[in-house]
């Protein structure tokens, strides 16, 4: 048997995502068809570490008592916050379509977006103000984001 030996030092401390490089085709069409298509799991963290050292409190992660699951809840500031994943919801910068199986993920983006679009209309209904951030943009600089956050909590 041969094993393919991860070059973990190179990768960044939390890029667990970069196992998924070593799953096989099917592995890998069942795993994301099980994925929820949010913004994965380390721009994620990056941004709550730089909440944190902001200073910033009073949030919640991924709050199940608001439709959505926005990645950041600030209850008292009725502020929801998603990141929203570039190939999942369709990222007008990076979303590229897979060239293969054409009509089921086309069909499947255009269901996230409706639901992203719902989700963001029954909030703001609900009196809530919510942000979504792309997952580049979070990626490139979680600082910027935390920043806009801070702005959005003030001015509320
Ligand atoms: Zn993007």
């Amino acid at each position: 048997m041969k094993r393919v030996k991860a070059d973990v030092g190179r990768l960044p401390k939390n890029a667990k995502l970069a196992k998924m490089d070593v799953l096989t085709r099917q592995q890998r069409s069942r795993n994301m068809s099980a994925i929820r298509s949010r913004g994965n799991r380390t721009t994620e963290k990056a941004v709550r570490f730089c909440l944190v050292r902001a200073g910033i409190r009073g949030w919640e992660l991924h709050s199940s008592a608001l439709p959505g699951r926005p990645d950041f809840v600030f209850h008292k500031e009725r502020l929801a916050v998603f990141i929203d994943g570039c190939y999942w919801h369709g990222c007008p910068k990076c979303y590229r379509a897979p060239t293969t199986n054409k009509s089921y993920w086309s069909q499947k983006l255009i269901r996230n977006v409706t639901r992203d679009r719902a989700i963001t209309r029954i909030l703001r209904k609900g009196g809530w103000r919510v942000v979504r951030f792309w997952e580049h943009q979070s990626k490139k600089s979680a600082s910027s984001v935390v920043r806009k956050i801070r702005e959005l909590l003030i001015s509320g």
